[in-house]
């Protein structure tokens, strides 16, 4: 039988019912609300035949089991009773799964996430392929919510209470033997033997399962002050990431956690569905569903364009600087050989160093094996010299920010790559088609631009030159996709999207401290706004001499809009303020941790006495001078739609994502109440914060950035 959900399911001679997941027209397979009342339905039907021994799970996609509920059905609830029922219709189909009188099992062959992995749950026993395509976890809390089909309760009851808080609170996922070491998944085999072990394992079942869990740990969950003890660590540990009134969703999470050890099941769900009920609504979920939604179509768009991308095998990376050798270091970890070349020796050492850092720190959590370590660095290979580029399908540039040098280095590389290679920079301010201006093939010439850190920033601006050909531009969009990134396509204009609204904030920040507020309240407003840091923390992160080349070119592109900051910085820099990398910059360095802010810091500006202004005053003037460029933007066609310029903020700048970008949060604010309080800004501090015209059309024509 076949339906629209894609379930299949047939008995076997043996009386074994396999149900076959194969959504149509979909690579992953997803829960729907229909998909979950069939399943319903065929477990009725089963449960009073005696000629049924048992019920296996599988799926038909490669790589794929279930890649979890459909976000939109969450998405679609706006009232927390209905919410909470759509939680409960879940509950109930895998709890039939569990009251069966036969044994159940899931064939894990690839992803198995959030509803997926509440599925998996119920299920008496549950076999995975020993390949890298499995992952499995509950990560409802990265989306606002709590796990809502059983999972806060089925999880805790399964693996204990440590493990449970910390995966559930997490959200990440295990691969298949870290998931069998845990004690989630049974029995890891080879794929090809996936459904033999899964069916062997099943019905063995039947006699009964013994699993045990250490002593230790059973003793903590029954102890209710122990209990207590360990969660209220969790707490703060969560608190310490996150506030509540932001972040709502780990913290409810710890309450049903907690419920999974002092109520019966049937307790434990309800209040698991009433907590999902109360997130479904709020604000940060809504904000956070978009934003995954919104992240997942970018990776389908390259900016229209629908050329497809060729395949890279092969990679080159010019300079092993800061952002050189974190690209490297990047590309080498999804297994991409990459060869690696500077000027100095000194920078391929550092490279090579930075690079062995961050694979060894994920040793040192046991997510890496030293043998895998040292394949992944086997994969960079360093160079002084200019061989070894005539096979590569891309060269990542990334020397320093300097227009002929960017042109000198595009034409020596002509002459040693093959004519279908693409040359992509990753320069920060500078147009690609002036990099390309005088390139013998300017249509293989794409702006590729990371944020740094590089292995942590998710965004990649993806720029299409004037010539670039459009297999060049869908190449770059599915390499930066290939390497776990998020591509916006950006138009080609100084600065590009992030870095221009960034100048605009980092300018009026500057401009406070010349009026004698302090850094750190400037920074501890950001804080408080949501930021991961504040702007001084965050130019002493990029480094003040970047920064004021940034604020030169784009100052030299829009003039007194963007600002005046470039005096200020040089001042700065020339007093040997380079930021953290030597140690001083706004705030003081020791070992590479923040110190305290430097009063030097207040002279330099020509600030004069101390200033105090409210928090929201602060974050207003911030805020709004990065809203008023992002429509000037938005005018100009540097983005295509307000969605390119919240995912961007997002996942560029670390923008809070609870507050669902810069324009959703413009757009709770509203268009009349931003162009007034600009109008009366643009009044007080000057002409960089009159309205953009874009803004007082919204207002004119009731218009919001995203239809309500
Ligand atoms: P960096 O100074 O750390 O590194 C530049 C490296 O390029 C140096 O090691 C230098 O020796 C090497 N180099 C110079 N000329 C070369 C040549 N002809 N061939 C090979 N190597 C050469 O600079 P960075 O911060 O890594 O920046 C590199 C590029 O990335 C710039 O265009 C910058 O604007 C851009 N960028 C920087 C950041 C950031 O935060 N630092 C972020 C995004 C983009």
């Amino acid at each position: 039988m076949s339906d629209a959900s894609g379930m299949n399911h047939w008995i076997d001679p043996n009386g074994v019912v396999h149900v076959v997941f194969d959504r149509r027209g979909d690579k992953v397979n997803l829960l729907t609300p229909g998909a979950l009342q069939e399943l319903g339905e065929l477990l009725d039907s089963i449960r009073g035949r005696d000629d049924v021994r048992g019920l296996i799970f599988k799926s038909a996609k490669p790589g794929n089991f279930i890649a979890g509920m459909d976000i939109e059905a969450i998405a679609s609830f706006t009232d927390a009773f209905k919410a909470a029922e759509g939680a409960r219709f879940g509950q109930d189909v895998f709890q039939k799964i569990e009251d069966l009188p036969v044994p159940s099992a899931c064939a894990l062959n690839g992803a198995c996430l959030g509803g997926g992995a509440e599925l998996a749950l119920a299920c008496t026993v549950r076999v995975a392929a020993d390949s890298t395509a499995v992952k499995i976890g509950l990560p409802e809390t990265q989306l606002g919510i709590i796990p809502g089909f059983g999972g806060t309760q089925r999880l805790p009851r399964l693996l204990g209470l440590m493990p449970s808080l910390d995966l559930i609170l997490s959200g990440r996922t295990l691969d298949a033997k870290r998931a069998h070491r845990l004690g989630l998944v049974d029995l890891v085999v080879p794929e090809a033997y996936l459904e033999r072990e899964t069916l062997r394992l099943m019905l063995k079942a039947a006699g009964g399962l013994k699993r045990r869990r250490p002593l230790m740990a059973r003793l903590v969950e029954i102890t209710p002050p122990l209990r207590r003890f360990v969660i209220g660590r969790a707490r703060k540990a969560a608190e310490a990431k996150a506030r509540p009134e932001n972040y709502p969703a780990p913290f409810r999470a710890l309450e049903a956690i907690e419920a999974a050890f002092s109520v019966p099941l049937h307790q434990g769900l309800d209040l698991e569905a009433r907590i999902v009920g109360e997130l479904v609504p709020t604000r940060t979920s809504k904000n956070l569903m978009w934003l995954f939604k919104s992240q997942s179509a970018l990776k389908k768009d390259a900016g229209g364009i629908a050329a497809l991308p060729r395949k890279v095998r092969r990679a080159a990376v010019l300079g092993a600087g800061i952002m050189g050798g974190g690209i490297a270091q990047l590309i080498a970890d999804k297994g991409i050989p990459v060869r690696l070349k500077d000027v100095r020796g000194e920078a391929l050492l550092a490279a090579l160093r930075q690079a062995s850092k961050i694979w060894r720190e994920q040793v040192v959590r046991k997510r890496l094996t030293p043998r895998g370590m040292r394949q992944k660095l086997g994969f960079i290979a360093p160079t002084l010299e200019e061989t070894g580029f005539s096979r590569v399908d891309i060269v990542l540039e990334a020397v320093v920010e300097n227009l002929e040098v960017k042109q000198k280095v595009l034409a020596a590389m002509e002459e040693l790559i093959g004519a279908r290679a693409v040359f992509a920079s990753n320069t920060s301010t500078i147009p690609i088609s002036d990099i390309a201006a005088r390139a013998v093939r300017p249509e293989r010439v794409v702006g590729m631009h990371f944020f740094n850190p590089v292995h942590r920033m998710p965004l990649v601006e993806v720029i299409a030159g004037q010539r670039s050909s459009p297999e060049a531009v869908s190449t770059v969009h599915g390499f930066a996709i290939e390497l776990g990134k998020v591509p916006v396509v950006v138009r080609d204009s100084p600065g590009f999207l992030v870095n221009r609204i960034l100048m605009l904030y980092f300018n009026e920040a500057l401009r406070l401290l010349a009026e004698g507020v302090p850094v750190t309240a400037t920074d501890r407003a950001m804080e408080e706004f949501g930021m991961p840091m504040g702007p001084f923390a965050l130019m002493d992160e990029i480094g003040l001499d970047t920064g004021q080349h940034a604020a030169a070119v784009l100052e030299g592109a829009f003039g007194k809009r963007i600002g005046s900051a470039t005096p200020l910085l040089q001042a700065l820099v020339s007093a040997g303020r380079l930021g953290k990398k030597n140690g001083k910059g706004f705030y003081g360095y020791k070992n590479g941790k923040r110190t305290r802010s430097d009063e030097a810091v207040s002279k330099l500006a020509g600030a004069g006495a101390p200033l105090q202004l409210p928090v929201e005053t602060l974050q207003e003037r911030m805020i709004l001078a990065m809203v008023n460029e992002a429509a000037i933007c938005l005018e100009d066609g540097v983005v295509r739609e307000p969605r390119d310029v919240d995912v961007a903020m997002v996942y560029g700048t670390g923008f809070p994502p609870f507050r669902g970008g810069l324009l959703r949060y413009a757009d709770s604010v509203g268009p009349a109440v931003l162009v007034d309080r600009l109008s009366r800004l643009a009044d007080a501090h000057g002409e960089r914060f009159r309205p953009a015209g874009m803004l007082r059309d919204m207002v004119r024509e009731e218009r919001r950035f995203y239809p309500a």
